[in-house]
């Protein structure tokens, strides 16, 4: 694979920026983990930052096949998250055909889970499974939908959520309960200040782990992106999703859901 030395030293300088704004924005140095969100770029943009100096371990992507493909071609050190919108029927063969994959970050339905837990079990019975780490299981976040708006995925909160993580904890033993995800509403975020949809999660968590009679601290959150990484970590945040301010603007919307589809196909 062809890695052009510019394009690397720009990637290596934009990721480096945002290491330090997360490093600031995190006053209580808590762990906060940065994925490097590549959907839609190539190959070789990641593999420059695994290459790097001080390298780039996790990486999150959308679809499906495109991150087939790209587990295939690139290091099996790769960390990577699945963050994208799932269907029910993509779960298995993603468990399955992924050795490396690090975590499932868009779980909201309980089918989805069985699903991802019988393609994991699968993987590691299998010949590709032989240097999995079994014990640990795949890490997976219920995805919260905090903004109540109908056209953003996730389970509701409250008693749905409640469900849907004790059914991971006790019926998927592949599956390793890493903690809550939201996406959240852009517009609240660019409103300045705190972001209600990160309050919410941070309820959320607090109300599912008295639930299931854990500690909070025993439930990771994963929110913000590149407009609100650093207010996400003020608020909170485990895990940041950031992929435009590390790689550039992506293909404008249409096209790329286009590409998506084409790429699920689905049509
Ligand atoms: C695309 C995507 C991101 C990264 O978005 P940016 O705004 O480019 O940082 C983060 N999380 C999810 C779920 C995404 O789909």
């Amino acid at each position: 694979m062809r890695i052009n030395p510019a394009r690397a030293s720009e990637l290596v300088e934009s990721l480096t920026s945002i290491r330090n704004a997360v490093a600031k924005a995190n006053s209580k140095n808590r762990p906060v983990r940065l994925v490097a969100v590549s959907k839609l770029k190539p190959a070789s943009d990641i593999l420059s930052l695994v290459q790097a100096k001080d390298p780039q371990f996790h990486f999150g992507e959308n679809y499906v096949q495109e991150l087939q493909h790209k587990a295939e071609v690139l290091p099996r050190s790769i960390r990577w998250h699945f963050i994208g919108g799932l269907q029910t029927n993509k779960c298995k063969p993603l468990a399955e055909s992924i050795p490396n994959l690090w975590c499932v970050a868009s779980i909201d339905t309980v089918k989805k889970a069985d699903q991802l837990e019988k393609g994991r079990a699968a993987l590691c019975e299998g010949e590709q499974g032989k240097d999995v780490q079994k014990e640990e299981g795949l890490n997976v976040y219920v995805q919260v939908n905090t903004s109540g708006e109908e056209s953003k995925s996730g389970v509701e909160p409250g008693d749905a959520s409640v469900d849907l993580c004790k059914h991971i904890r006790e019926k998927c033993p592949h599956l390793k309960l890493a903690g809550l995800m939201t996406i959240g509403a852009i517009a609240r975020s660019q409103a300045g200040g705190e972001n209600e949809d990160f309050i919410a999660l941070v309820k959320e968590r607090d109300s599912i782990a008295k639930a299931l009679a854990i500690e909070a601290s025993e439930l990771e959150l994963s929110m913000g992106m590149s407009a609100d990484f650093e207010e996400a970590i003020r608020q909170g945040s485990n895990e940041v999703r950031v992929g435009s301010q590390i790689f550039g603007a992506r293909p404008p919307k249409q096209s790329s859901e286009a590409k998506s589809q084409v790429e699920e196909g689905k049509k």
